[in-house]
């Protein structure tokens, strides 16, 4: 296959809001990396941040940097070494990089590297038309999955890692945050067979499409109350397990106070800085809290495309459509709050 060696790109190419469409090289894949061309992107939150060049990624950013970690694409290029990957094969990618000798990598838990590096973030993305990856961090993807769908695999992989930290099955589940990732863990908790689930926030927008996802009750904060809904759905101890998908300090104490003694709490909002809680919701409830942080590698991605096989239907949640060239307006529809997940078309015109 023959390759430009220029190719577009969104990048970060000075400390300030907003991002450029221009030319950049095309990488070239060293010894076990690989080069993939990619099809379609999803805008994360995190691509939200960088763009309005907010404080934490005045901290985190070095210009000029390309964006962008949620893909799915084509194997275009093997780097040397590089065998168990066929030119064409239809790809996502992990979006850590990590060491594979710290202590948490050689146990299986990279999720937690301490050298961790983030596609998009720390290193080169994948808002361009090619993406460099190593081999390791390479998703296959079965024949016939949506690509549309697979493009936000990597936000998909942050919800199925937080739904599935404690068992759903038959409990009462209260999720606080309806972002994308908010509204995909209803769905996953409704495929793994819980009793009721409950979703908050106070954007409109996003709580019908967790109702289009299957929340019981998607309670509008400024209109209403958890414990109305928890009356109406027969909730009477509490909620058994807790998602916190907002960030937001009195979101997450108001779940603590909603959950049942012994009841299980995953944590996936980025918490503002201060943020308080009441310990004493957590020590005499007997709370187990548990922080989340990517997406275990690579247990998380098999599931998620065994629960996409077994009929887990994510589609509602995409709500744009735009071609790369376009991409002001998806992140105007980002920044609008009236928008799930927005997808970009990075096949040429
Ligand atoms: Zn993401
Ligand atoms: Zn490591």
């Amino acid at each position: 296959m023959k390759f430009p060696t220029t190719m577009d790109a969104l990048v970060k190419t000075e400390a300030a809001k907003g991002l450029t469409l221009t030319k950049v090289p095309v990488p070239i894949p060293g010894i076990g990396e690989v080069l993939i061309k990619i099809h379609k992107t999803a805008i994360c939150g995190t691509d939200v941040h960088i763009y309005n060049w907010d404080a934490w990624s005045q901290q985190k950013i070095v210009t000029p940097r390309v964006i962008g970690h949620e893909y799915v694409g084509e194997i275009a290029a093997l780097g040397p070494g590089v065998v168990d990957y066929k030119i064409g094969q239809i790809v996502s990618g992990e979006g850590h990089i990590v060491c594979h000798h710290c202590r948490n990598c050689r146990a299986g838990n990279g999720h937690w590297c301490k050298e961790t590096k983030g596609v998009g973030v720390e290193r080169d993305g994948a808002f361009a038309q090619y993406l460099c990856i190593p081999e390791t961090n390479v998703i296959p993807i079965p024949d016939g999955m949506d690509e549309e769908v697979v493009s936000f695999f990597d936000a998909y992989g942050n919800a199925t890692h937080t739904a599935a930290m404690f068992d759903v099955t038959g409990e009462d589940v209260l999720i606080t945050g309806a972002g994308p990732i908010g509204i995909m863990a209803v769905g996953i908790a409704r495929q793994n067979g819980a009793r009721r689930i409950v979703i908050t926030d106070v954007n409109q927008y996003r709580l019908d499409l967790a109702k289009k996802m299957g929340a019981d009750a998607a309670v509008n904060l400024s209109q209403e109350t958890v414990e109305d809904a928890m009356k109406r759905l027969n909730i009477v101890e509490g909620f058994d397990v807790g998602m916190e998908m907002s960030g937001n300090g009195t979101a997450l104490n108001q779940l603590l106070k909603l959950m049942r003694n012994g009841g299980n709490v995953a944590l996936l909002g980025i918490a503002g800085p201060g943020t308080v809680i009441d310990w004493n919701d957590v020590i005499f409830k007997g709370l187990t809290l548990q922080g989340i942080y990517g997406r275990k590698m690579f247990e998380t991605w098999y599931k998620m495309m065994a629960m996409v096989e077994a009929g887990l239907d994510l589609t509602p949640v995409i709500t744009h459509r735009f071609h790369y060239t376009e991409f002001e307006k998806g992140f105007e529809a980002m920044n609008s709050g009236k928008s799930g997940k927005v997808i970009l078309d990075w096949t040429e015109r």
